[in-house]
């Protein structure tokens, strides 16, 4: 195709005399000359945030979940959707589970954004997590590349993603791995938990696993120590389910954790960051990460962990939005090669327009704009609600029994009020077989009220 300049052979004087006479003469050549002020980025007008939009919908569990995250996680249904639209008029979304995050954005992140550039502020990871995701969007959008695209050089194609609960009764430990296989997964994060039956929900997961599947029991410290943990561990990791295991005990106990290593087979790994990565990467008491937070941080961390030779898994956790905001982290992290966990199998919904595939528990990294996922407007019209001024928390009455009739009954208070009851050696009950706990079903009996009062003050323990 012949453009105007095809046909011209201009001299210097000419290219002087058309910059001069600007676009009355030479009309194409003035359109081809750098505009002299330009300030890449700041000056761009097109990246502006010109409008927020915020959104909050109440997403429903799953039949499992719902009567599992009832216990200690009712909070988790509420999300706030963010759009972010640009002057150039693309627009990105993203989410904050308002309750479960590294940081969920304010009014003040909001009024911060609008006006500014947004490729200026979108790894100011303060902003919290529906904004970040929302600005890394709609840039993406605007420069028509994919979100990994701004975060480094792609390494996967694809990236391992895994299936996640809360505690489980054993039951539901096998219903949920099944669930799991049949839609494509390969690893399944659940925890474990002294008012569950530990060697019934490792014989009962392994019993319906296919093979090669993993269950990784994630036990937020309540092993205590290693004298008391070792035992249990190595129970469980006779199942062949046993390939990780999460946090047995505190992770800055590192006398207890070299034990742990030293006598389990089982990969450990710790949240990242506790104790300090230096102390974790000298010492042999985990053998990889668990990394999440907003986009610096997970890039910081990831980078350490690539550095130290270390695997690691994503923790960021959400509804499908975070589950597809993750997979672009997946896909520049080299040693992202544990599998992911989004929690975003929890719901009903996906919020988007088509939902995460996983096939032999991976994941395709997309590779359309933005976040390579359409809002799904009709799904958020549905789930809208007024966000909730504080977090929900309706009276909760937890009853605990063992096998010789001893109950215990807790009262629900702050986030995991059952879980700090047991992370340090309290005196409470260890694990034991035949252990099991469900929500007391709130009958407006007076005896339910005068239980549950007793609870509110402190843990209420009746024997056989
Ligand atoms: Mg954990």
């Amino acid at each position: 195709m012949n453009t105007p300049l095809d046909s011209f052979t201009l001299s210097r004087r000419d290219l002087l005399f058309a910059s001069l006479a600007g676009a009355t003469i030479f009309p194409w050549i003035s359109r081809a000359q750098p505009k002299p002020a330009a300030k890449p980025g700041r000056t761009e007008p097109g990246l502006r945030v010109k409008n927020i939009i915020r959104t909050a919908v109440k997403v429903p569990y799953r039949t499992v979940p719902a009567r599992n995250m009832a216990r200690e996680l009712p909070h988790w249904k509420y999300i706030e959707v963010f759009e972010v639209e640009l002057a150039s008029g693309h627009v990105g979304f993203g989410e904050t589970l308002l309750h479960y995050t590294f940081r969920s954005t304010q009014d003040e992140n909001v009024a911060f954004a609008k006006g500014k550039n947004a490729a200026s502020i979108m790894w100011d990871d303060e902003l919290g997590a529906g904004l970040q995701m929302a600005l890394f969007d709609a840039v993406a959008r605007a420069m028509d590349v994919p979100v990994h695209a701004l975060l480094g050089k792609q390494v996967h194609k694809d990236t391992p993603v895994g299936w996640w609960d809360i505690d489980l009764p054993p039951e539901d430990v096998a219903a949920e791995a099944r669930t799991a296989a049949d839609n494509g997964y390969l690893a399944f994060k659940t925890k474990g938990r002294p008012w569950f039956d530990i060697w019934e929900q490792a014989k009962k997961g392994d019993a319906v696993a296919p093979e090669g599947f993993s269950i990784a029991f994630d036990y937020n410290n309540t092993l205590l120590d290693a004298k008391r943990g070792i035992p249990i561990l190595k129970d469980v990791e006779k199942y062949a389910i046993t390939k990780i295991v999460e946090t047995p005990i505190a992770q800055d106990n590192v006398p207890d954790g070299v034990e742990i290593k030293k006598h389990t087979r089982a990969k450990v790994a710790h949240h990242y960051g506790w104790p300090q990565a230096l102390i974790a990467l000298r010492n042999p008491i985990c053998d990889g990460f668990v990394i999440g937070g907003g986009a610096s941080r997970v890039m910081r961390q990831g980078t350490v962990a690539a550095m130290a030779d270390m695997p690691f898994w994503l923790q960021i956790v959400g509804s499908s939005i975070t589950a597809a905001w993750s997979l672009h982290f997946g896909a520049v992290h080299s040693h992202a090669t544990w599998p992911a966990v989004n929690c975003h199998q929890l719901y009903t919904h996906t919020l988007l327009n088509r939902p995460i595939v996983v096939k032999q528990g991976r994941t395709p990294i997309p590779d359309g704009p933005g976040l390579g996922f359409e809002l799904d407007h009709k799904q958020l019209k549905e789930l809208a609600i007024p966000k909730p001024p504080t977090r929900p928390n309706p009276p909760r009455l937890l009853e605990t029994r063992w096998p010789d009739g001893k109950k215990m009954y807790v009262a629900n208070g702050g986030v995991n009020f059952m879980l700090k009851l047991f992370m340090k050696d309290n005196g409470y009950p260890y694990f034991e077989p035949g252990v099991t706990t469900a929500l007391l079903y709130d009958d407006g009996s007076k005896d339910w009220k005068d239980l549950y009062a007793r609870a509110k003050q402190k843990p209420v323990f009746s024997k056989a």
